[in-house]
């Protein structure tokens, strides 16, 4: 191990990713240094974080608020930025080693390729960026010495039990979901579920769109087309399973008919951990598992006729092209009108499929194509949020 700290920039400090990582850097000055913070629009956080590890810069996503951060922040000698570009532009400079993305939704993708095309090492949260262009992410990475490595509990786990197998004997990866809070509802009751029950997700304390992605399951969804583009696997060798505990967190069934399987308690500094240090272990980062907590492990097959979302990997995966871009895009506008309390909570799968029929397909599409999908998709449903509106 190099005896200099590993320089990080980390965009989405404030949130619930961004905290846990800021956890490990603070408790580990030896192995890690912050020079880039950012965050969308909590600056009172975000200046808090920068006064306290002093980075080179900081960025505000919401532009209205740079002269805030700046007031706070330049009296310390830290550069001020603000905006999508600046944003962007934060992730390449010559004394960044690694990107660590924990923005969330699209917001992730031009950061990501910046990063990947200026050679930097990506430890990602943001699933979104795979989910919308992970085609093109992995062709940028083929010609970029970048490596990426996963955040997500699921797919650190599937990354953990990969280690010293070889790719030809992987038979089936299986998925675990909690299941969200509406795991034992009935159709009817989800129908007419509100905003706070959606919220209460029963294992994880995380934000509040992801919390709504576990709850519709899309969550899982997005996590099968992750895996697929993390580990070349085809969809039909990806399955969801249900595991209400959340303490397996992903499992690889192999040719000889052995599963391996990672289990922990749910605390996601252990995968950020893993993916910060190279796929290392740090020592201490997590509790241990009591026999207690594994006592009971149980597992289910998920529900498509109460969770229809989870179809939507498929749809997805087989259709490819600018499809997940799309389903993307008119779930994050779904998402923001169900937390406003304009829709109900089915109305989002509704929004998804009514905006994925709307808009053209493209086969193979180029960076600007993602764009325009992304920006047609969003106006598109953002349309459909209004016919819906209670
Ligand atoms: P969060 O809402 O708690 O935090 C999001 C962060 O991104 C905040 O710092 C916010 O200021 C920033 N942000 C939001 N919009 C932005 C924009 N347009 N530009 C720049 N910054 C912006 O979200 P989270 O739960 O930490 O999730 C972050 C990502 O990690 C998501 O992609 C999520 O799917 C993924 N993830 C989260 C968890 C978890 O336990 N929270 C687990 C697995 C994966
Ligand atoms: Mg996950």
């Amino acid at each position: 191990m190099s005896s200099e700290p590993k320089r990080i920039a980390l965009l989405g400090a404030t949130g619930s990713i961004g905290r846990q990582t800021i956890d490990i850097i603070r408790r580990h000055p030896e192995l890690y240094r912050l020079v880039v913070v950012s965050a969308g629009s909590r600056v009172d956080d975000l200046a808090s974080i920068a006064a306290e590890f002093r980075p080179r810069l900081a960025v505000i996503g919401n532009a209205e608020l740079l002269p805030r951060l700046k007031s706070a922040l330049e009296p310390l000698g830290i550069a001020c930025a603000a905006g999508a570009e600046a944003l962007a532009d934060s992730v390449v400079a010559d004394d960044i080693d690694m990107v660590v993305t924990a923005t969330v939704g699209y917001s992730g993708l031009e950061p990501t390729i910046n990063a990947i095309r200026a050679g930097k090492d990506i430890a990602l949260a943001n699933k979104e960026t795979l989910v919308v262009a992970g085609d093109l992410v992995n062709a940028l990475l083929a010609d970029s010495p970048s490596r990426l490595y996963p955040i997500d509990s699921e797919h650190s786990a599937i990354a953990q039990c990969l280690e010293g197998e070889k790719p030809e004997h992987v038979r089936r990866l299986l998925i675990t979901a909690s299941g969200g809070p509406f795991r034992t509802w009935t159709r009817e009751q989800i129908a007419s579920a509100t905003l706070a029950d959606a919220l209460r997700h029963p294992n994880w304390n995380m934000g509040r769109k992801i919390t709504i992605d576990s709850a519709t399951m899309l969550n899982k969804a997005f996590e099968i087309i992750e895996a697929h583009h993390l580990f070349g696997i085809e969809s039909d060798r990806i399955d969801a399973v249900v595991h209400p505990q959340s303490i397996v967190h992903s499992m690889i069934e192999f040719t000889d008919g052995a599963i391996k399987a990672q289990l922990g308690v749910p605390d996601m500094r252990l995968p950020i951990a893993y993916a910060m240090g190279y796929n290392n272990r740090l020592a201490g980062v997590s509790e241990p598992l009591t026999l207690e907590a594994m006592s009971t492990l149980t597992f289910e097959r998920p529900d498509t006729e109460r969770f229809p979302c989870l179809t939507l990997a498929r749809t997805a995966l087989e259709r490819r092209g600018n499809t997940a871009c799309i389903i993307n895009a008119a779930n994050e506008i779904a998402v923001a009108a169900f937390l406003a309390e304009e829709i109900g909570f089915n109305d989002i799968y509704d929004i998804i499929v009514d905006t994925l029929e709307a808009m053209p397909y493209i086969a193979n599409p180029a960076y600007a194509d993602y764009v325009a999908s992304n920006a047609e998709a969003r106006t598109r449903a953002a349309e459909m949020v209004d016919k819906t509106k209670k």
